[in-house]
């Protein structure tokens, strides 16, 4: 189950920068989750899912990311 993300948002605090001002942000399309497969004996890669980042608004960190359909992925 995925988490609160606005309870996750009050309660954390950029390791880098030590600010508070954090927000959302979501990966979709390249920038989505893979799953490596074998396809005729060469690595593939199939998107299985997106993320849900928090990021930090003052220096652009991105200290949590989360699988939005983790059971999807192997
Ligand atoms: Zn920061």
């Amino acid at each position: 189950m995925l988490p609160s993300f606005e309870e996750l948002k009050k309660n954390t605090t950029c390791p880098e920068c030590k600010g508070t001002n954090i927000t959302l942000g979501y990966t979709f399309g390249e920038g989505g989750i893979h799953k490596k497969l074998n396809v005729l004996g060469m690595d593939a890669y199939r998107q299985v899912t997106h993320t849900t980042m928090l990021v930090c608004k003052t220096c652009g960190y991105v200290i949590k990311a989360f699988a939005v359909e983790p059971e999807k992925l192997p």
